[in-house]
């Protein structure tokens, strides 16, 4: 008799895939990349993803059979199961693991699924279908229910395809679902029409308003206010500063004299048509684009070398443009923080409705969207701009990616497993379409330059503002020698105070950058110098005055704030260090006058949360913004002309081998915020070490100097590009079992790697980490340095194996191994 049977990834992180019994029928119909409902383990269901259909029976155990096929066609297609593969193989992960980060929730219901009724479920209850009605009748008691309890209410095993249905009808929605509350109200802003910008249309059009004095009155008071305020006036404030009545500016706008229009900066799905055309490039960008092209001929990855507001961004749009043409698709990959509405609505204005937003702050259905608009290669994903998930998306036809600051950590995934690079695995997404990858940034990766120089990748350099602005005048202020000379106000020298004065009464902006959030990192008792630490994780918590709380920023732990030592009694508590907080409350006692601003991930949450504070501070409504690194992200505020870096020292003393590159990139990327139109920036460096040669390097803006110095110390210290990382972590309650597994976890990778090429000291550890516990469980590292000359899926090959050995070990057993390929 014949047999058949389907191979499938289960969403969770086990090695092989599972084979599955099929009927004759079913096998006719699967495709690989539909979505199965299979059972798994005594009850579970999950939603499973076919991959291979054949008639070998496996040899270990009886096949069970699948419940029910949840798609007519194909939710994943063959090229992106290629990547995955990729992606497990290269990051040592399962397929399962890369599946689950892969698919947006909804795509992926499974038994642990909780799911909540839909109160914007309107249609009527008669378009049901009786196992629905129950759910639906259910949910009317209930607010949650778990997809195990809708089996027990459907007395059905299987309740995935009618989940699906429920979900499809809108009448319920699943947890990762919820929308967020926030929606940001448009607000109308009234400007004169640009045709009478000259004085001569001007003053026609005043002689022809004599008659219409209340139309004349309005129109002046509108010149005044701008040229008071000199930012945009808001519909509402000039009707309160004129008194105008609604109808007296409605004549004026339908008579042309006045345009309204709309700042918002929520509304990512866009109706509107291309507004603009894209811009007419400069020399300097257009040998550039040139130069780009070129490289394509022969390479599949350019990197664009281009200082800040040198005008990448345009030189992408004109790459785009050509990809569209070919009738091919764009990838645009940002770090999560730098996807900003500004950058939405420049790319909207070109290109319309061809522009679609993913990244992980959308709700579901939103992603959702996109991807089956992808899959059926709609007209509105043509382009793509997204975070790192992006690359897991079902491109059909893709021609370009650009991967935008390029440099960023961001891109990196750290927890959990994929632990993926996604500049990387653009890298790869790009070639198994045959498109063509260009990498940008005004401070690219040691990795990239490296690449580019050893001609693996293309490089093009773009070393002018657009506009020739200059780039900001850099200035270090040694705080030792302040501190010591009285000049001192809180952690502000006198030269900052002077230059942010000096701004503030020009009708300028400052932005202040504090790498540490909240007000004061910790909290410290001045009797016996006792810290609070948090009980899950060996770290202190974190004061936040606001909140009047301690936190521990790995695990959410928080208590209130302690009146007294927890140690010792006494009430003479003190804190230590700064943050933003901090930054900002010192601020507004020097200039009480001031409007301040704070961005940092406490004040951003939520899908609008940076919007909102950036529209703030793009309209002029804060004169000061505070903030963390989320300020270095190609934002591009036009009144800036001050920044000042609060420490710089902080950034230094990081215990990683690329802390040094990372505080040359983190303090270009501030300054690149400062005067990007006619007027020269100014950015105000605080240390404590001011000849401190990467502060030195970086206030000059001395990248190649930087690269050479870093390119040698990696080289010296066995360090990438040069060799390979891989980390091993090992995590378990009790710290005696996971410091033994460690010791016998490097042993034996020691005695495996002890062959000609390798030397000891390739392999490090087993150690503590920074932080050696994190909710509740102990941590151990073993680093693995691997040498050029090794071959690195035989490497990964031999770990796996140890890990085979260790997993076997009894006493072992429950310790959790996790592997980070290239994890910087
Ligand atoms: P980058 O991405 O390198 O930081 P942008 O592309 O954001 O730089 O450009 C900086 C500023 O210069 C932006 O305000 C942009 O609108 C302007 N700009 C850049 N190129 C042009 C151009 N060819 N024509 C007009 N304006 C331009
Ligand atoms: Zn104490
Ligand atoms: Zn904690």
């Amino acid at each position: 008799m014949q047999q058949y049977f389907v191979d499938v990834i289960l969403p969770i992180p086990v090695e092989k895939q599972f084979t599955y019994r099929v009927s004759e029928e079913e096998f006719g119909v699967i495709q690989p990349g539909m979505r199965l409902a299979v059972p798994f383990g005594t009850s579970k269901i999950y939603t499973a993803l076919a991959c291979t259909l054949h008639q070998n029976p496996p040899l270990l155990y009886e096949a069970k059979s699948i419940h029910e096929i949840l798609d007519e066609s194909p939710v994943v297609t063959a090229k992106q199961l290629q990547l995955w593969f990729w992606i497990a193989d290269y990051y040592m992960c399962s397929p399962g693991e890369v599946f689950r980060a892969a698919l947006p929730g909804t795509l992926l219901l499974e038994s642990e699924t909780i799911v909540l009724r839909n109160d914007d479920f309107q249609a009527s209850e008669a378009t049901l279908q009786d196992d629905e009605w129950l759910v639906y009748e259910a949910l009317q008691h209930q607010p949650i229910l778990k997809v195990t309890e809708v089996s027990s209410i459907l007395d059905k095993k299987n309740t995935l395809p009618v989940l699906k249905r429920l979900l499809e009808k809108g009448v319920v929605r699943v947890k990762e679902e919820i929308q967020e509350q926030y929606r940001p109200k448009l607000v109308r802003f009234i400007r004169v029409a640009p045709r009478y910008s000259e004085d001569e249309a001007l003053k026609e059009l005043l002689d022809d308003l004599e008659r219409a004095k209340k139309q004349k009155e309005v129109l002046l008071s509108l010149f005044s206010l701008s040229a008071t305020t000199k930012k945009p006036i808001k519909l509402k404030e000039l009707q309160e500063t004129t008194g105008a009545s609604a109808a007296v500016i409605k004549s004026l706008t339908a008579k042309g004299i006045l345009d309204d229009y709309y700042l918002q900066t929520d509304r990512v799905t866009y109706s509107g048509k291309a507004v603009e055309e894209t811009r007419e490039l400069n020399t300097y960008q257009e040998k550039a684009l040139g130069e780009v092209r070129e490289h394509f001929r022969d390479k599949d990855v350019t990197l664009l070398y281009g200082v800040t507001s040198s005008g990448k961004t345009e030189i992408y749009v004109k790459l785009i443009e050509e990809t569209l043409a070919r009738g091919r698709q764009v990838l645009y990959l940002l770090p999560e923080i730098a996807l900003t509405s500004q950058l939405i609505h420049r790319l909207q204005n070109y290109f319309g409705e061809q522009v679609s937003v993913y990244h992980s702050k959308y709700s579901n259905n939103e992603r959702v969207e996109v991807w089956n608009n992808l899959l059926q290669n709609s007209q509105k994903t043509r382009i793509v701009l997204g975070a790192r998930s992006a690359v897991f998306l079902p491109f059909t036809d893709l021609g370009l990616v650009i991967v935008d600051e390029e440099h960023e950590v961001s891109f990196k995934q750290f927890d959990p497993a994929p632990r993926y690079h996604a500049r990387d695995v653009a890298v790869v997404l790009s070639s198994l379409h045959g498109a063509k990858t260009l990498l940008g940034s005004a401070t690219p990766s040691v990795e990239s330059s490296y690449n580019a120089k050893t001609e693996k990748y293309g490089l093009v350099g773009l070393t002018r503002r657009y506009g020739d602005v200059l780039l900001p005048e850099m200035e270090l202020v040694d705080i030792k020698e302040k501190y010591r000379k009285k000049k001192m106000k809180g952690h502000f020298s006198d030269r900052l105070i002077e230059e942010i004065g000096e701004s503030l009464s020009e009708g300028e902006q400052v932005i202040l950058f504090q790498n540490r959030r909240g007000y004061a990192p910790v909290m410290e008792c001045n009797t016996c110098g006792h810290t609070p630490q948090c009980p899950s994780c060996d770290v202190s918590l974190t004061y936040h005055r606001i909140r009047k709380q301690l936190r521990c920023h790995y695990c959410g732990y928080h208590m209130a704030l302690p009146e007294s030592c927890v140690a010792c009694g006494s009430s003479d508590l003190d804190t230590r260090g700064f943050g933003t907080e901090q930054v900002e409350e010192e601020l507004r006692e020097i200039f009480p006058q001031a409007r301040t601003g704070r961005m940092d991930s406490d004040t951003t949450r939520g899908k609008y949360g940076y919007e909102k504070i950036i529209t703030a501070f793009e309209q002029q409504e804060i004169d000061v913004l505070v903030g963390t690194q989320m300020l270095t992200k190609g934002l591009d505020f036009r009144n800036v002309r001050l920044v000042g870096v609060m420490n710089a020292d902080n950034l230094l003393n990081y215990p990683d081998f690329r802390a040094f590159e990372r505080s040359f990139q983190l303090i270009l990327q501030v300054a690149g915020r400062a005067g990007r139109t006619e007027k020269r920036g100014k950015v105000l460096i605080q240390t404590y070490n001011p000849y401190h040669q990467i502060l030195q390097q970086a206030s000059m803006n001395k990248y190649g100097d930087m690269l050479t110095d870093q390119l040698n110390d990696r080289k010296q210290f066995l360090y990438p590009p040069f060799y390979r990382l891989i980390k091993i972590s090992l995590r378990h309650r009790n710290y005696h079992t996971v410091q033994e597994g460690a010791n016998w976890f490097s042993g034996a990778l020691r005695s495996h790697f002890d062959i000609p090429g390798w030397k000891r000291d390739y392999i490090l550890g087993p150690e503590s980490p920074s932080i050696g516990r994190i909710r509740n469980l102990y941590i151990k590292d073993i680093l693995i340095k691997i040498p050029p000359s090794q071959n690195l899926k035989k490497v990964k090959n031999g770990i796996a194996r140890v890990h085979k050995s260790f997993s076997a070990i009894a006493a072992y057993r429950s310790v959790r191994v996790s592997f980070d390929v290239d994890c910087y």
